[in-house]
């Protein structure tokens, strides 16, 4: 990190490499998949017992109430110690939006069991034809009684098939403007009428899935929000998703194996430039989230949309380095050196899908065009897109 760290700040970094280095389980390390819940979970709980699974959240709810800047360092060394990729839809998404606009039943509920892991999250939004374009969406949902009745086709849900609840946005009432008659609902993923099929990505791993729901019935108390108005929450989760997108995570990550790399390799000067290069755009992105979250911190408005355009090509120009460093070792599915240093080609196919989800950085570019610079809308382009 870029500034000087305060003697607090340093003991904590010094706290959590030692913690990290003696904890996290061999076999996980460094992977450059998401190991199976069987695998993953009860490196989850480890982290939840010892107090650093939600850093964000506010202590009241079981959180760290964490600074931006003790987040980064967790961030940093969880990378550096080679901690495996976790589920993040309950901690990231839909936890942080329970504690603004959540019932106290719904967070009584829900938190605690999202903070030990007993339940996994995935996000219902995307519908085939539904995508940038989120408020086309037709899973519709009619209330009979104290009940909504929900039938409809979900997709690309990341880890929907290994997930407990799902958070989504189904129509409730078509209205002249079409973000009105949205609403926002937690259903149970063990209901009658709900079925999966997993999705297998270009880099081979099943990271999501179809979800089919046919006349399932889910308790009106799980509706967030109000009923017809839940396009304020979904979004507002949007905002939030882009700007835990926009943490380095990732890049730490993808920084972490080129400097391995490096290290291994012969000594070689175009290597040394590239880690350079990629040490300066991995600062320069820790930089620019630590300003916005701490805005955030101090209750401001943050453009997340910048941070998720700026992580995400980030992370992709580390890998391009990365690839340079690789050389012919690179265009190997699984290279032979042994200890891992040289797969490659999986992360980088991971990484396309980078600037796809959370909203396209295309859509990013049109809001930052709309909301940011002030130029009108595109002829033809619908008013409002993924926001
Ligand atoms: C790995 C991965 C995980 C995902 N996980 C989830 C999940 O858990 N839950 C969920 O609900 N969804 C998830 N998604 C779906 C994701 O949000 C959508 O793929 C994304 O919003 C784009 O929608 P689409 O695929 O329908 O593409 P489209 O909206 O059809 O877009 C196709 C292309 O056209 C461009 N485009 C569209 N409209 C415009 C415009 N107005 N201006 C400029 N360019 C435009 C897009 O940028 C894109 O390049 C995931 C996607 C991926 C790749």
């Amino acid at each position: 990190m870029l500034r000087t760290l305060t003697d607090e700040e340093e003991n904590f970094r010094t706290e959590v490499a030692g913690w990290l280095s003696a904890n996290v389980p061999s076999d996980l390390r460094h992977t450059t998949f998401r190991p199976l819940p069987r695998d993953c979970m009860p490196w989850y709980r480890q982290l939840y017992q010892r107090g650093w699974i939600a850093p964000h959240w506010p202590r009241e709810f079981g959180g760290m109430a964490a600074t931006p800047v003790q987040e980064v360092i967790l961030m940093e060394e969880l990378a550096r110690a080679g901690s495996p990729d976790i589920p993040g839809q309950g901690l990231n998404h839909i936890g942080p939006i329970l504690i603004k606009c959540g019932t106290p039943q719904q967070q009584a509920r829900h938190l605690p069991a999202i903070l030990c892991g007993d339940a996994v999250w995935c996000q219902g939004y995307s519908e085939p034809g539904s995508g940038s374009d989120l408020a086309s969406l037709r899973t519709r949902a009619v209330i009979d009684g104290n009940e909504l009745v929900i039938s409809g086709h979900k997709i690309w849900t990341t880890w929907g098939h290994h997930a407990d609840w799902m958070f989504a946005l189904v129509r409730t009432a078509d209205g002249a403007a079409r973000q009105h008659g949205i609403t926002f609902v937690l259903i149970d993923l063990k209901s009658p009428g709900i079925s999966r099929r997993p999705i297998r990505t270009i880099a081979g791993d099943d990271e999501f899935c179809e979800v089919f729901l046919d006349a399932v019935r889910v308790p009106m108390e799980n509706v967030v929000g109000e009923i017809d108005r839940g396009w304020a929450v979904a979004t507002a989760l949007l905002s939030e998703e882009r700007l835990r997108i926009g943490a380095p995570v990732l890049a730490q990550r993808a920084l972490e194996r080129l400097r391995r790399l490096v290290r291994a390799s012969p000594p070689c000067p175009r290597n040394d430039e590239a880690l350079a290069q990629a040490e300066m755009e991995a600062e320069t992105l820790t930089a620019s989230y630590l300003a916005l979250a701490e805005a955030q911190h101090q209750g401001g408005a943050a453009d997340s949309s910048y941070l998720k355009i700026l992580a995400t090509e980030t992370v992709q120009s580390i890998l391009d380095l990365l690839q340079q460093v690789a050389g012919e070792a690179a265009s190997l599915w699984h290279a032979p050196s042994g200890d891992g240093l040289l797969d490659y080609s999986e992360m980088f196919l991971q990484s396309r899908r980078l600037t796809i989800y959370g909203g396209t950085n295309e859509i990013q570019r049109n809001l930052i065009a709309a909301k940011v610079i002030g130029l009108p809308p595109m002829a033809g382009a619908p008013a409002r897109r993924k926001e």
